[in-house]
């Protein structure tokens, strides 16, 4: 029996080419989306391997978008949308976050039912902020995760900061894809992939020449002097080697099917980045701020987000803090000039 091929959007974005490269040792074809040729040259260059293909699609937002690629690749059985605009900074909520993100998201689900009804598993990148509202998530008596939603309205996300433009882009895609299995009832068995903050080395050195934007937030760390503050910053995080593995364990493993799989390590604060950089490369010491050193165990206290079908589905261990860092950080110092 041949490979079975997997069509990836948003192909060269962070988890996406971790995503590729594992389901490429894995033995499956992947066929990638990307906004440009000249990026589909430069991951088909990093990855050198014939079994990866990329087409492009440069505006996801427009009604059909994705129906050439996908009938040029009849080959194609499982679809994984990762595709949307992570930032945290927008001119126009509307136009440059939320209707990329939601309309991006039905009309892979339109094409999809259209021309590739052979496709039998979607799985659609979500994120924590559409099970609960930012704040929320950083609060450590929080409960929730994959059974609550992010209480925000569209028409907060639309006319609050680009956060809440962020944060609604992603509740609003993961509702529209949920409705559209409703209502369509198409042949594909859908899953969601709810990732925290995402942190971890590039799968690629090339990929360090603009980091997305959470690589970039432990990536700051590095321009922190001496006398600076430690930022106060905290939440939950996860190894983007690890949302790799859940986004291939969402349409390995049937029991995924009609679940939302939240994927989190564990809890981050800014203190215990700085102390495990501190700590782990000592040429830093003397010039990262000290801080009040945190003990490793200052997490346990706290409530957990409810990710048990992840912790079911991707059934690993996850990758600890300490290590997330070390790779991330160890991966800029080694590349740097
Ligand atoms: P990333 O590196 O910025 O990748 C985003 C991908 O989406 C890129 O391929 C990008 O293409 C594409 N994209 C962005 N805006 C687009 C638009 N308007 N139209 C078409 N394509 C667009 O970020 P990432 O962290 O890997 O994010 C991947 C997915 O994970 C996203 O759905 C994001 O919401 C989700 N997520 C990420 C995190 C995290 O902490 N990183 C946490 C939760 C969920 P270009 O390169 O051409 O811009």
């Amino acid at each position: 029996m041949s490979a079975q091929t997997v069509f990836i959007s948003g192909a060269n974005g962070y988890i996406a080419q971790h995503t590729v490269v594992q389901l490429l040792k894995k033995g499956y074809n992947v066929v990638g989306q990307v906004r440009s040729a000249a990026k589909g040259d430069a991951l088909a260059k990093d990855l050198k391997n014939s079994h990866f293909s990329y087409e492009v699609v440069e505006v996801l937002e427009q009604e059909g978008a994705f129906d050439e690629a996908l009938t040029k690749h009849p080959e194609v059985t499982v679809f994984l949308h990762t595709a949307s605009p992570a930032t945290f900074s927008a001119e126009d909520n509307e136009r440059d976050v939320i209707i990329p993100a939601v309309n991006g998201t039905k009309n892979v689900l339109k094409s999809i039912k259209k021309v590739a009804p052979q496709i039998k598993k979607v799985i659609v990148t979500s994120s924590a902020v559409a099970a609960g509202d930012i704040n929320e998530l950083e609060d450590p008596k929080f409960v929730g995760g994959e059974d609550t939603w992010n209480p925000i309205t569209y028409e907060e996300a639309v006319k609050g900061d680009p956060v809440a433009a962020y944060q609604g882009s992603k509740k609003f895609a993961e509702l529209a894809a949920w409705d559209f299995v409703k209502a369509e009832k198409p042949n594909f068995k859908l899953t969601t992939v709810l990732p925290v903050y995402v942190f971890g080395p590039q799968a690629f050195v090339s990929g360090l020449k603009s980091l997305n934007l959470t690589a970039q937030v432990v990536a700051n760390i590095l321009d922190l002097k001496r006398d600076d503050a430690v930022p106060a910053m905290e939440n939950s995080f996860a190894d983007v080697r690890d949302i790799a593995l859940g986004h291939i364990a969402a349409f390995e493993n049937d029991t995924a099917a009609g679940k939302r799989l939240l994927i989190t390590s564990g809890r981050f604060n800014f203190q215990r980045i700085v102390d495990i950089v501190r700590e782990s490369f000592p040429k830093l010491a003397d010039k990262l701020p000290v801080g009040t050193p945190a003990s490793k165990n200052i997490f346990d206290h706290y409530n957990k987000l409810n990710d048990s079908n992840a912790r079911e589905v991707v059934g690993i261990e996850y990758i600890p803090l300490e290590k997330t860092i070390v790779d991330h950080i160890g991966q800029i110092l080694e590349n740097r000039n």
